[in-house]
C-alpha cells in the first residue's frame, strides 16, 4: 500500500531540463554501463536538479559577464610591469 514511500523518487526528471538534453541521455549510459536499471535514475533528487539547473544558470552568467573586468586586470598589471621598467630604465 504505501510501497511509493519507500522509494525517494520525489523529484524531478533530468528529461525535463529545460537547457539540454544531454543530462538525461549522460544519466542513462550511465545507467546502463552500471546495470542499473534506468528508470530508477530517469527521477532525480530535487536537490541533483537545482544544482544541475545552476551550472547551466553559472555558464550563462559567465558567458555574459561584459569582458570589462579582464580588461581592467590586464590593463593595471601593464601598466604596472611597464612603471617598474621605467623605472629601472630611467636610472642613470
Ligand atoms: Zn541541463
Amino acid at each position: 500500500m504505501v510501497a511509493a514511500s519507500s522509494r525517494p523518487i520525489a523529484g524531478a526528471r533530468p528529461s525535463e531540463c529545460p537547457l539540454c538534453d544531454e543530462w538525461y541521455t549522460q544519466l542513462r549510459t550511465q545507467a546502463d554501463k552500471e546495470g542499473i536499471d534506468s528508470r530508477q535514475v530517469i527521477a532525480v533528487s530535487l536537490d541533483d536538479f537545482r544544482r544541475h539547473l545552476g551550472e547551466h544558470l553559472e555558464q550563462i552568467a559567465l558567458f555574459t559577464i561584459p569582458p570589462n573586468l579582464d580588461a581592467q586586470s590586464i590593463s593595471g598589471f601593464n601598466e604596472h610591469n611597464s612603471h617598474m621598467s621605467g623605472n629601472v630604465v630611467g636610472l642613470p
